[in-house]
């Protein structure tokens, strides 16, 4: 039986669920708050042959679902660059040699940047089916029919399915209005659930090219002193360019005491410290505080968070949610939780779902249950 389904966020999770179910024959919508797709996953535009993370870096062998839909694609991967030796800055500022690996050594890249795999999934969308600047703010119920509002540039708007999927951090879905009210226990879940890195963020200097290398250092520093706490080489697979970029290791509230112009010129400073006087003239910087977005962090992800949280839900949404409504961004996954993996197999897996309950709600098949890849290996 072919379903009404709206899928509430373009993130990774979303894109992948609104894909997936398009694919089977449904109906879908996709709506998206931001103007642009991706999400957390966002690689800024500008850059004369270099890409900067903003969001994820990099992937891991034995991530199947990221590899696959990248070999789809055609879009090449390679891995982080790790020759060379790791450096530790000490407190006083002092820098040596640290006797280890880069810890991102065997990591993955994605050529180009993590946006080009965001675009060729919502690529496979009618564009008539992505909605963006689309904020869904409230979830209703009217005679079984499932309404989702919220504004968009025109003013307010609401739209009905069948069923919908919230593949926004579960803090921001906890904030949402949503009635008949759920469990407080789903509730309490949502709440609790840290968005993954929502309260970090990201420093890139771009450089003509990547001089350290001639240095035999390969880009990864460790610091005790900051304002970066682990920096590491951000250049293309080609090295045409040159680019570091590093994690701010000091808390928000800090972050927006000191201002952006102050937080720059400080990790201009501890970087020609660590790399030498070159790296103080970057052709370009950037810097992404992923706490000043509201479409990523709510108010308790103002706190960095110091390790990977145990992630995965499976919340008893009461009798008048079962089956019409699913949480499913990254932070739900059990297995790759908090990574761009998890959140495409929530994808996956919300479309499954779906594939099973329209093959209960039927006696004749009138929708063909093939998605576009196979994922019957899929297990997730
Ligand atoms: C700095 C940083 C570094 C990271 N590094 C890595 C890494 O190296 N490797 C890795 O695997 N993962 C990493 N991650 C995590 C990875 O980015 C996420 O796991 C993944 O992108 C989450 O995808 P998602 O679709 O679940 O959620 P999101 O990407 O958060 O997507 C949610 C979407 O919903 C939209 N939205 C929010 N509220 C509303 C609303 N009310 N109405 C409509 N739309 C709404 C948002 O705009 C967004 O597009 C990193 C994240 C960050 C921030």
């Amino acid at each position: 039986m072919k379903q009404n389904i709206i899928v509430i966020g373009a993130g990774l999770s979303g894109l992948m669920a609104a894909w997936q179910v398009g694919q089977a024959g449904h109906n879908v919508k996709l709506l998206e708050a931001r103007d642009r797709v991706g999400g957390r996953a966002w690689t800024h535009p500008d850059n004369n042959g270099a890409f900067c993370e903003m969001g994820p870096s990099w992937f891991w062998p034995g991530q199947p679902v990221v590899m696959s839909l990248l070999n789809h694609f055609g879009i090449d991967h390679f891995e982080q660059y790790a020759d060379g030796i790791v450096l530790f800055q000490q407190p006083d500022g002092k820098v040596g040699q640290a006797p280890i690996d880069s810890p991102m050594k065997g990591s993955y890249r994605i050529d180009g940047g993590i946006s080009k795999l965001a675009t060729a999934i919502a690529q496979q969308l009618d564009p008539a089916d992505l909605l963006l600047n689309h904020a869904v703010d409230t979830i209703t119920q009217q005679d079984g029919v499932v309404l989702v509002s919220g504004t968009n540039t025109d003013g307010p708007f609401t739209l009905r399915a069948e069923r919908v999927a919230v593949a926004i951090p579960p803090r921001l879905a906890g904030e949402m209005t949503i009635e008949p009210a759920m469990p407080p226990a789903a509730v309490h879940a949502l709440h609790n659930t840290p968005t993954w890195m929502a309260g970090h963020a990201k420093f890139f200097a771009l450089y003509d090219q990547p001089f350290w290398r001639a240095k035999g250092v390969c880009g990864t520093t460790i610091s005790r002193r900051g304002p970066l706490a682990e920096i590491h080489d951000a250049s293309p697979a080609s090295a045409e360019v040159g680019a570091l970029f590093g994690f701010v290791g000091i808390d928000a509230g800090r972050r927006a005491a000191a201002g952006k112009e102050a937080l720059i010129e400080a990790a201009l400073d501890q970087i020609a410290q660590i790399y030498g006087e070159e790296a103080r003239h970057p052709t370009q910087t950037y810097l992404q505080d992923w706490t000043q977005e509201p479409f990523t962090a709510g108010a308790a992800d103002q706190a960095p968070q110091t390790h990977h949280p145990n992630y995965g839900l499976n919340l008893d949404l009461g009798e008048a949610w079962e089956n019409k409504l699913a949480f499913i961004s990254s932070e739900t996954s059990f297995t790759n939780g908090g990574l761009i993996e998890g959140a495409l197999e929530s994808g996956i897996r919300f479309a499954q779902c779906v594939a099973e309950l329209s093959l209960k709600l039927q006696d004749e098949p009138t929708v063909e249950h093939k998605a576009s890849m196979d994922w019957d290996w899929f297990q997730g």
